[in-house]
């Protein structure tokens, strides 16, 4: 018998098989494990995402809202906001208000009141203030002559600006009180008759005794009032008695009263330089026209 006589091969062979059949196994055991975990760990992330984009959904949501609450907050601070606006501009109304009517009551409002042949100025007024006109800016300065003393500044610039230019202007007459006009027109009638009512008093009357009325002349008439319209000193005054707030009360052709280049009365700048740019006259307005301007009389 033949000795069984194994290979070095044939000895291990069965050994080899043995641990290629545990690694086969045991790499089966792994990729199914593996695979497993895989599977499992593929659900996990499945799910997780599903959870994840769950709550940013939901977060989105959140912020939608969040941001429509900030913006019906931002709304409702804005309608706060502007009744606060509202209610602010409204104290400043009142405010302005009674401000505008404070300085109203304090301004005497014969000032800008057109006279006629029918309304005089009360025969018991007497301005609130008056002051001396300089004596050098008057034709005669025997006979003192007095002006509203918030027109006194204005009436003694147009004087030397004027006198800058070369242009002399005398003050005749300024204010004359009830009982100087009613001698003046009794004079008057004592040397014309009746008809002196056309060119002596009336309209002109109030203004004077208002205390913002000026009659000027100029060098070489004698201090006469007649034939001033054909002066330097007239062409003057139309240019730029505006910027002084005066005005001339009857002009050439006026439906009103006779034609007085020298009577010039004080209306504010504001209407003066408005009369000036619209080729207006006082007497042409409307009295509610004129009134606007009475709070600015002096501005
Ligand atoms: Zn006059």
């Amino acid at each position: 018998m033949e000795p069984d006589i194994q290979t070095p091969f044939q000895k291990y062979a069965s050994l080899i098989v043995i641990i290629l059949v545990l690694l086969a196994g045991t790499f089966v055991y792994l990729y199914i494990a593996t695979r497993n975990e895989l599977k499992e760990t593929s659900e996990e992330y499945f799910n997780t995402r599903t959870e994840l984009e769950g709550n940013i959904a939901n977060l989105q949501n959140k912020l939608a809202t969040a941001e429509s609450q900030n913006r019906g907050l931002q709304t409702a601070l804005d309608i706060e906001k502007g009744r606060n606006d509202d209610f602010a501009n409204t104290i400043q109304e009142i405010a302005g208000t009674v401000g505008v009517l404070e300085k109203l009551s304090k301004t005497d409002e014969e000032l800008l009141q057109k006279y006629s042949k029918v309304y005089f100025l009360n025969e018991h007024y007497v301005p609130a203030n008056l002051s001396q006109i300089n004596p050098d800016n008057l034709y005669d300065e025997s006979q003192d002559q007095y002006i509203h003393t918030q027109v006194l500044p204005l009436l003694e610039n147009m004087i030397r600006d004027a006198a800058q230019e070369d242009i002399t202007l005398y003050v005749r007459s300024a204010y004359r009180s009830f009982g100087t006009q009613t001698a003046l027109k009794n004079g008057y009638k004592v040397t014309y008759g009746e008809g002196a009512n056309t060119f002596s008093a009336d309209q002109g009357f109030s203004e004077h005794q208002l205390g913002t009325t000026a009659d000027f002349t100029t060098t070489g008439m004698n201090g006469a009032l007649d034939g001033f319209d054909n002066t330097k000193a007239y062409s003057w005054l139309l240019d730029n008695a505006h910027k002084y707030g005066f005005t001339l009360s009857y002009p050439k052709g006026n439906a009103y009263y006779v034609f007085e280049p020298w009577h010039w009365r004080f209306v504010g700048k504001d209407l003066a330089t408005f009369l000036f740019e619209e080729k207006k006259h006082f007497y042409d307005l409307d009295q509610r026209t004129i009134d606007t301007y009475l709070i600015n009389i002096f501005d």
